[in-house]
């Protein structure tokens, strides 16, 4: 019990850790030594006849585990992060099904009995949403299944339907003393459909908040199991996850100006048709690096908003040496960080980070969105739905009310890509075409070096 209140302790003091970029390390650290702990305490309470089976399990987990998370590449990462959520999820329901088909081993008395079969129905029911949920997610993520949402006709009729009839089960679980298999059964099914019909209708330009709400089951499905388990450890850990993750979706919704309980119910996001209506017409200017270099030195001030290419193409490294060569040069140079830049929470500062960029000057957007107007140049470098002025101007687009970067304020506007093409969200950016606006074409960090050499 000791060793498992101090293991939270070290849970708690990690995601004080993870808050700030400086003390991320640590946070790591400090969970890492907390999950030591706690699989220790949690292996030495079980007999040592069983010891054999948990090692051969763990080290077939852990080789597995190891094996993909060397391999994964850091834009892959939502991908491997959905996954792992929907084996939390399997787990939730594994664990649900034997402690129902345990139960009858051990005597209970009659309340506690009720309180178990209510553990049982909730932990299979949030399982079984986390774990197809995730499977969706992780499917639009990788790509192998469409980002358009899923508009079935009477959508939110149907998840209210399965919420109400699983209810109605749990009543008829619970108070049939479970005897009753086949409500345990039809629920599980229809949980299934359901995780599947909340993710699937949900559109790309919302990922990044179908991900944080996963996260956030996949921490109430292992808490679930806690309390199936009777392991306190694993009901505080889960509850953090928990919350931690609905905090953070809170945060992406309101980054992305959207209302929570629209997002999880549904049809948001992009239809596909918003694309194909602007084939943007008009002229664009081009720039090459050499000239970029031109442009940069005649600037007193410079910010910077780097995106999913520029991640890609792992050009965050000489990104960073530009900006150190500007500001040697007395160049003001800052980032814009967008809330969901890049493919998951954080992604952009990480990469800065690894590429020792100083953190006091990456911004968020709310502190530098107001300073646009008066800068000189402005990069956006492999980013296009986060400096989308179409999400402030045209409230017929997807992404409307959407608050982006306000990059097109500045005097000149560099945006660095490989083509024409839309964003993840598949919206047309009307940016490209503005008057203050030129294209650099080329793989973000081929370009990056060479303006570096033009510098
Ligand atoms: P976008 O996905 O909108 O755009 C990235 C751009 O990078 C593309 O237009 C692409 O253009 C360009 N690009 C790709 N590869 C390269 C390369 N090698 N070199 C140069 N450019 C390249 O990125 P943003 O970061 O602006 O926006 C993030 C989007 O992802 C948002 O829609 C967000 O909702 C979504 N999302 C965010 C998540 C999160 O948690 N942060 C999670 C899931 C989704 P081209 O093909 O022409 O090169």
């Amino acid at each position: 019990m000791a060793a498992y209140i101090v293991a939270a302790l070290f849970f708690i003091i990690s995601l004080v850790g993870l808050s700030k970029q400086e003390t991320a390390r640590y946070g790591n650290l400090f969970g890492m030594i907390g999950m030591g702990l706690a699989l220790v305490a949690s292996i030495g309470s079980v007999q040592p006849n069983g010891w054999v089976y948990i090692f051969v399990a763990m080290a077939i987990g852990s080789g597995i585990g190891a094996f993909f998370a060397r391999k994964v590449e850091m834009t892959q990462m939502p991908e491997l992060v959905a996954i792992l959520h929907s084996f939390v999820g399997l787990a939730a329901v594994l664990v649900g099904l034997n402690s129902y088909a345990d139960s009858g081993q051990h005597v209970l008395d009659p309340a506690m009995h009720t309180v178990h079969l209510v553990e049982v129905f909730l932990g299979v029911f949030i399982g079984a949403v986390t774990f197809t949920g995730s499977v969706v997610a992780f499917g639009k993520l990788r790509g192998l299944l469409s980002s358009k949402p899923l508009m079935l006709p009477h959508r939110h009729k149907l998840n209210l339907a399965a919420l109400v009839v699983s209810f109605v089960l749990m009543l008829v679980f619970v108070l049939g003393g479970g005897e009753s298999q086949f409500a345990l059964g039809l629920m599980t099914c229809i949980a299934l459909a359901f995780g599947w019909h909340l993710v699937a209708s949900i559109g790309g330009a919302d990922m990044p908040v179908v991900i944080s709400m996963l996260n956030s089951y996949s921490g109430w499905a292992a808490a679930a199991a806690g309390f199936m388990l009777d392991n306190d450890l694993l009901i505080v850990t889960g509850a953090l996850v928990g919350s931690s993750g609905a905090i953070l979706s809170y945060i992406m919704c309101k980054g992305m100006n959207r209302s929570f309980i629209a997002v999880i119910a549904g049809g948001f996001g992009t239809d596909g048709t918003s694309a194909a209506k602007e084939e943007e017409t008009g002229e664009y200017r081009e720039m090459t690096p050499e000239d970029v270099a031109e442009l940069l030195k005649n600037s007193s001030s410079v910010i910077i908003t780097p995106g999913y290419g520029m991640a890609v193409a792992h050009a965050q490294h000489p990104v960073a040496e530009i900006t150190a060569e500007l500001r040697k040069r007395g160049i003001n140079v800052r980032f814009g960080i967008h809330p969901v830049a890049g493919r998951l929470p954080g992604h952009m500062n990480v990469l800065l980070a690894e590429a020792r960029v100083p953190y006091d000057i990456v911004l968020e957007m709310d502190e530098i969105n107001e300073d646009f107007a008066d800068t000189d140049t402005v990069l956006v470098i492999g980013a296009n739905d986060t400096v989308n002025p179409a999400a402030a101007e045209d409230p017929s687009s997807p992404i409307a009310g959407m608050p982006v970067l306000e990059v097109w304020k500045a005097q000149n506007v560099v945006v660095f890509k490989r083509s024409m093409n839309a964003g993840y969200a598949g919206v047309a950016n009307p940016l490209f075409f503005r008057e203050n606006a030129s294209m650099c074409f080329g793989d973000a960090r081929a370009t990056m070096e060479n303006i570096l050499k033009a510098l």
